[in-house]
């Protein structure tokens, strides 16, 4: 599926990078996920495995088939250990990719399911790992806090005290994920008016699987300060305004895109038009795991499949930075600090 020029990739890859929006549960390495199996007695392989957690190239590409490895790899987090070794390996992979700040989300519900943690401990276990393996790998990451709108709004209040309970271990924003086609965004907004309140930044996936109005519901009722996903916001001119307006920058993710059906070829994909249209866009991988990606990857795709240029990454980076969910003066650094590192590559 759409190979990469080595020499393209070994040039993104040399550039340091951002990631905004990357879900640890779409984040786990598949010789890992062997291991887990055969430790609670399944005999899997790599090869017999990987067609339940990755969308393979004969598969149809649809949201149902994609969310469906979502619902696989949930079934993995069987033990705190295998909690702590998926989150490190997650930090460890991002880092040998060159990324250096990264925002990582997770579902606190998905990791306590069979461990029957309390969410604000599965919160405090994931952050803690997670800050040791930066730290280690010299990578900078935050934290956001997911929940699904498929799900309860109650099941929403405890993840939300659990983010507000972890902001002192880099918990820095509020994201609102799952299934946006068939249920509204709007039962979580006083949910997200509290987060606001409380100082966590909010992204919520809008305009993936539905239409300009779920960007609407995002930023307009939500309060949204970034969207993830965001492309279908193109139906709709005025939206694109609000977007440009405010400052909303999208949360992009081409391949993810790609590969659950909402575009037909990464050609087509809208990342570039919405750029020419002074949105604020970003370059992201969603699910490195599900989607087989890494964001060098990602970058070298947009470029070699969608006319992006070398130079123009750089600008995506600093974009990245300056709508980073940090504080005014930690997002400034964090840019200086790309800007930088950029000027020397
Ligand atoms: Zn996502």
């Amino acid at each position: 599926m759409y190979p990469l020029d080595d020499k393209l990739l070994a040039a993104v890859h040399a550039l340091p990078k951002i990631e905004l929006h990357r879900h640890l549960e779409g984040s786990l390495r598949l010789s890992t996920l062997v291991e887990i199996a055969r430790e609670h007695g399944m005999e899997y392989d790599e090869a017999s495995l990987r067609p339940f957690v990755q969308m393979m190239p004969e598969e149809t590409r649809n949201a149902q088939h994609f969310l469906a490895k979502f619902l696989t790899l949930r079934q993995f987090y069987r033990s705190l250990d295998i909690i702590a070794r998926v989150t490190r390996e997650a930090v460890e992979d991002a880092a040998l990719d060159n990324v250096q700040y990264m925002e990582l989300r997770f579902t606190p519900k998905a990791l306590c399911n069979f461990t029957q943690l309390p969410l604000h401990v599965a919160v405090e276990l994931v952050c803690d790992t997670a800050n040791e393996a930066a730290l280690a790998y010299g990578i900078q990451v935050r934290y956001i806090i997911s929940m699904n709108r498929n799900e309860s709004v109650e099941l929403g209040e405890l993840a939300l005290k659990a983010a507000l309970q972890n902001t002192h271990r880099g918990v820095v924003g509020l994201d609102l994920a799952g299934d946006e086609a068939n249920f509204s965004a709007l039962p979580f907004r006083a949910l997200f008016q509290k987060a606001k309140a409380e100082g966590l930044f909010i992204t919520i996936h809008a305009g993936e699987w539905a239409g300009a109005n779920s960007v609407w519901d995002a930023v307009g009722n939500l309060r949204a300060d970034r969207v993830g996903h965001g492309i279908h916001v193109l139906e709709d001119p005025a939206m694109v305004n609000v977007l440009v307006e405010r400052e909303i920058a999208l949360e992009v993710c081409p391949t993810s895109n790609y590969l659950s059906g909402i575009v037909d070829h990464l050609e087509e994909h809208p990342l570039i038009e919405l750029t020419r249209q002074q949105v604020l866009t970003t370059i992201n991988t969603d699910d490195p795991s599900i989607c087989n990606v890494t964001l060098s990857e990602e970058i070298a795709r947009a470029i070699q499949y969608m006319s992006l240029t070398l130079e123009e990454v750089k600008s995506y980076t600093l974009r990245a930075a300056r709508t980073a969910f940090l504080p005014r003066a930690e997002r400034e650094a964090l840019v200086r600090h790309f800007q930088g590192l950029l000027a020397t590559v």
